[in-house]
């Protein structure tokens, strides 16, 4: 034993002899620091080392996962230097606003740094002010062409502030955190402030927290009461949770969330919180945010990872990551048992008047609205051609009902779109590590129908017209057209989503356990 031992220390002690640092991992080390707030710029420092080439190519992202337009990160980049540690200048090229080229890299310390200047608050750039910074990271660090994955290093250099709210591994040392690669790092947005961090709930043992930047006067305790029964009723869905902890950052007053893998940063402003109906909405945005953790995160479509930086990743399949997250969120807060089936239906009929009021539906298919949405812009409203493009937010939800209620009924109501969520949760995301394709979606819930959806999927792929009664009858439910009055008639047409008189027993059954209901 002894030999065999010392015969194997032996071996380690000669590949480690053996290994040069240039055959080492090279080192990405980034350190942020915020030294004057007020100017709305923040600084950035790259200390990389390791490297066995001579020239590296870095590159700022150009748009971030989860909100589907072309941002051009790096025009707000400024005031770049590249020196190595003696404080000599390397020679560089930036090559255009997002790319830099560095020669004589090769086993040298390369110290890159460069300030960011952010001029308008929103949930996906940067804003730094005198009270906070909100640091989106593809709009913070370039990546290294071809090694995006590589492990990062982040440092938070001193702040004004006491808190910082992300979702990246923090290190023994404080204000560090490490991250595997920079796909991660691009999901994990840093909020630093004097944050406030209300009570966290555990859901199966798992941490969720809430934390964030001016977060109003409301009643904390009821909305964290709230909050857990929401997120356990979206973990119901799918029944896993695959994160150690969750955070919700809340990024102060504005509108928009972006959803991440183990986060969410989210506008918020709790002083609205006064009623039940803006305590449901809030829910309803921070359900829809959650369940994007499994729909869209992790049950993908097969573009939408690895992610083109440069370009872009177009997918036909957003009205099944937004659409069905709309859906969702709708489901899960009445199933949490905070709206009633009234406000169930009354959130369904804005979608279903909104897309029948709107003339884009004759010229734009759901996949089409997906795919566009580069161009059209995020609701489909801004193309070049205005009421030629629907939004996915508002068809997507509607015929994943219709989706939901055809399966429920092919299966006797033993099946679900719950069922087609999990299918591609365990088969996709966990076997096969990887995404869906559009045929893999349809064939996934044609599976678990037992039968084929066909002419519901002319509803996805064609602008042909909803037929509401066959599908919504299978939940004991119909569509009827209501005169308009008052401001109402400026919307044109209007719809109201209720129950048929005498439904039978397998409508009734649909239709409670579609809302939670034994
Ligand atoms: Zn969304």
């Amino acid at each position: 034993m002894t030999k065999i031992i010392s015969l194997l220390i032996t071996t380690w002690l000669m590949c480690l002899a053996n290994q040069s640092p240039a055959q080492q991992m090279p080192l990405i080390n980034y350190t942020v620091s915020v030294p004057q707030p007020a100017t709305h710029k923040y600084h950035v420092e790259l200390r990389t080392q390791g490297w066995n080439k001579d020239t590296l190519v870095l590159k700022m992202p150009k748009w971030m996962p989860g909100y589907y337009q072309i941002m051009d990160y790096a025009k707000s980049v400024e005031n770049i230097l590249i020196k190595d540690e003696k404080g000599k200048d390397f020679s560089f090229q930036r090559v255009s606003d997002n790319t830099l080229r560095i020669s004589g890299i090769r086993s040298k310390t390369m110290i890159l740094s460069y300030d960011v200047m952010t001029t308008k608050q929103f949930v996906a750039n940067s804003y730094v002010d005198s009270e906070h910074a909100y640091l989106i990271p593809a709009n913070s660090f370039f990546y290294v062409e071809e090694f995006l994955h590589l492990p990062v290093q982040v440092e938070i250099a001193t702040t004004p502030w006491s808190t910082i709210a992300t979702g990246l591994e923090p290190t023994n040392k404080a204000n560090h955190f490490t991250v595997d690669n920079f796909d991660i790092l691009y999901d994990c947005p840093i909020l630093i402030g004097n944050l406030e961090v209300l009570p966290s709930f555990k859901i199966n043992g798992i941490e969720h927290r809430f934390m964030g930047y001016k977060l109003g006067t409301f009643d904390k305790v009821d909305f964290m009461e709230k909050l857990k029964r929401t997120t356990e009723a979206a973990v119901a869905v799918i029944g896993d949770i695959p994160f150690k902890q969750y955070t919700y950052i809340a990024i102060g007053p504005g509108r928009g969330g972006i959803e991440h893998l183990n986060n969410t940063t989210v506008s918020f402003d709790g002083t609205s919180l006064s009623n039940a109906a803006t305590i449901n909405r809030m829910m309803n945005f921070l359900a829809h945010e959650y369940f994007h953790h499994y729909n869209v995160k992790r049950i993908r479509p097969f573009e939408l990872g690895p992610f083109d930086y440069e370009k872009g990743s177009k997918t036909n399949l957003l009205w099944v990551s937004e659409g069905l997250s709309v859906y969702y969120e709708y489901l899960i807060v009445r199933r949490a048992g905070l709206m009633d089936e009234r406000e169930l239906l009354d959130n369904l009929e804005k979608n279903i008047n909104a897309y029948e009021n709107n003339p884009g539906r004759f010229y734009q298919s759901l996949t089409q609205a997906s795919y566009n949405t580069w161009k059209d812009g995020p609701f489909g409203t801004q193309g070049d051609e205005p009421g030629k493009s629907i939004s996915y937010y508002d068809k997507g939800p509607v015929v994943g009902m219709l989706l939901d209620f055809a399966i429920r009924h092919a299966t006797q109501n033993k099946k679900s779109m719950d069922d087609v969520m999990k299918v591609l949760y365990w088969k996709y995301y966990k076997e096969k590590g990887r995404g869906f394709t559009d045929a893999e979606f349809e064939q996934t819930c044609e599976e678990v129908a037992g039968s084929s959806l066909a002419r519901l999927f002319e509803y996805v792929y064609t602008t042909r017209e909803l037929d509401y009664s066959i599908y919504l009858g299978y939940a004991g439910l119909k569509l009827e057209q209501v005169p308009t009055v008052g401001d109402d008639k400026k919307q044109g047409k209007k719809f109201t989503l209720g129950r048929i008189e005498n439904p039978d027993a397998l409508q009734m059954s649909i239709l409670r356990s579609w809302q939670g209901e034994k």
